[in-house]
């Protein structure tokens, strides 16, 4: 009887204090990598501090998702360059200031993973700067130092084009053959060994196969790629290979997984191409109406959302990816970089970054460890900042 006894006791006891999926959540410090609301802001001059109708992010639905920690993406288009691009990175790391300004007790600018948890225990959301496009330095080495200074956690080194200096993975693949040269130039080479010294981290989202291999035996610390998934589950040039997975844990890496469904199911692409074709009309006008075909695209989807909601995956598949990276290479290597903002589509039920503990709950339901979850939602994107950084 006593032999029973105690089994049913400790099976009591462990239900008592078990921790539910939402705490496990709320208690983990979740960072995402990859958020594109500045580019938005700038054009329909929304104020996200208060909560919003439109888009995945504003603060309120911020604190309801648990989010700790955000990486805003400063990015323009490859239409700006030399003495325009440079300018215009300025302006919305200024947007994000005001909305810092605004929100204060809400939000605040952090530099360092020391600053970072400090923040996260204000209750606050530490706010983080992540430089898309290679070309906003304009090929200049105090551009970058400027950029640093005013919060520059991470840059991309190369958007969909590429810059003199690095090849993206659109250019390696479409246009091998014209490329005046391919991965990263010597010229390349100093402006990674040159954020390594800043304590800027590396961002090998959207590079080439080349300019990746070029930076993992040119970097000192570990890289990042912020907004990407796994080729083999995907096989689009924007994600990551087998190979290259293994080589970004070999260097402490960490690559944080995109939830566009483009870059999660490889059965979107022509979905969406036949729902694009269907409302070309719409789509065109709404274009002329934001002069951003990105941004028309997202307003396109959310104005025909029981037709688009049809060609969206389903969320396991993200996780699929998640999981098929951690089983590859290792639970210290994934992370969280949603491209919340920047995409027409997200798996269904990821609808705004009010849904983040759904990946929780589904991390855990495929038996993944709380001490596995906190890594995945942050710890693993805190470590490489703080590799970078030095503290
Ligand atoms: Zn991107």
């Amino acid at each position: 009887m006593k032999k029973l006894l105690l089994p049913f006791i400790l099976m009591l006891l462990t239900k008592a204090y078990a921790q539910t999926p939402p705490q496990i959540h709320q208690k983990a410090i979740l960072i995402d990598t990859h958020n594109d609301i500045l580019s938005n802001i700038l054009i329909t001059k929304q104020d996200v501090g208060k909560l919003q109708t439109t888009g995945n992010f504003d603060l309120v639905r911020a604190k309801q998702g648990g989010l700790d920690g955000q990486i805003f993406s400063i990015w323009c288009g490859e239409e700006y360059g030399k003495g325009t691009a440079y300018a215009f990175a300025n302006r919305e790391i200024d947007s994000l200031y005001a909305l810092i300004a605004r929100n204060p007790d809400k939000i605040t600018l952090v530099h360092n993973s020391k600053e970072l948890k400090k923040v996260v225990k204000q209750h606050k959301m530490a706010a983080m700067i992540g430089v898309e496009g290679g070309h906003m330095i304009e090929d200049r080495l105090d551009y970058i130092d400027s950029l640093a200074k005013r919060g520059m956690n991470y840059l991309t080194l190369t958007w969909n084009n590429s810059t003199s200096w690095a090849t993206s993975a659109r250019d390696e693949v479409t246009k091998k053959d014209s490329l005046k040269h391919l991965g990263l130039t010597d010229y390349g080479k100093r402006i990674v060994k040159h954020l390594n010294d800043l304590g800027v981290m590396v961002d090998v989202s959207h590079v080439g196969e080349q300019t990746f291999y070029d930076v993992i035996a040119t970097s000192t610390k570990p890289v990042i790629a912020s907004h990407s998934c796994a080729w083999s589950l995907d096989p689009n040039r924007r994600n990551m290979k087998d190979d290259q997975l293994k080589a970004l844990a070999k260097n402490g890496g960490v690559i944080c997984v995109n939830f566009y469904s483009g870059f999660v199911d490889s059965t979107y692409t022509p979905k969406v191409a036949a729902f694009l074709h269907q409302h070309r009309a719409e789509l065109d006008s709404l274009t002329a109406i934001y002069h951003d075909g990105d941004l028309a695209n997202i307003r396109l989807n959310a104005i025909y959302k029981s037709e688009s909601d049809k060609i969206r995956p389903p969320l396991s598949l993200l996780i699929h990816h998640i999981d098929y990276i951690a089983k590859l290479i290792g639970v210290d290597h994934v992370g969280i970089g949603s491209d919340f903002d920047g995409a027409e589509s997200y798996p269904l039920g990821l609808d705004s970054v009010s849904n983040y503990p759904k990946i929780t709950e589904e991390l855990l339901k495929l038996g993944y460890s709380e001490k596995d979850v906190d890594k995945i939602l942050g710890g693993n994107v805190i470590r490489v900042f703080k590799a970078n950084v030095g503290k």
